[in-house]
């Protein structure tokens, strides 16, 4: 818990969000200014500022993480249903100023949804 960041006052209740997924390692949420029609964001419990500061005992997290992404997609309707149908979701993580961070807790993006949409 880092008291000023925001994604651990929305894990801990303190700030609300329109969550979709909860389990005892992550939640996931509505992000509040959609980059594109569907676009959750999947946030771990613990604080961890970025993805380069994870280190062996987050590689498990990490892959639960990534492994929520296309489950989440397709609750939300933008699942992957194969090369034919016309479905299919982003995943992005965003490290620092140079990869567009703006909030110092990781997070997994997941954007999808009819195009034309611009991910940041
Ligand atoms: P990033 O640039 O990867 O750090 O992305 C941070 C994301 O968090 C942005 O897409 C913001 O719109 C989103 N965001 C910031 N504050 C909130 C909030 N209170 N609830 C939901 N999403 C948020
Ligand atoms: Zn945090």
């Amino acid at each position: 818990m880092n008291g000023s960041c925001i994604f651990c006052k929305i894990v801990d209740g303190s700030i609300p969000s329109k969550q979709v997924y909860e389990d005892t390692e992550m939640i996931a949420f509505h992000d509040i200014h959609p980059a594109a029609p569907v676009h959750l964001l999947i946030v771990p419990k613990v604080h961890i500022d970025t993805l380069a500061e994870c280190e062996t005992q987050h590689h498990g997290l990490l892959g639960k993480m990534l492994a929520l992404a296309p489950r989440l997609a397709r609750e939300a309707g933008v699942g992957y249903e194969g090369r034919e149908a016309p479905g299919g979701f982003k995943t992005m993580i965003n490290t620092g100023p140079g990869g567009g961070q703006e909030v110092y807790h990781l997070h997994v993006h997941v954007l999808g949804g009819p195009r034309p949409w611009a991910p940041r």
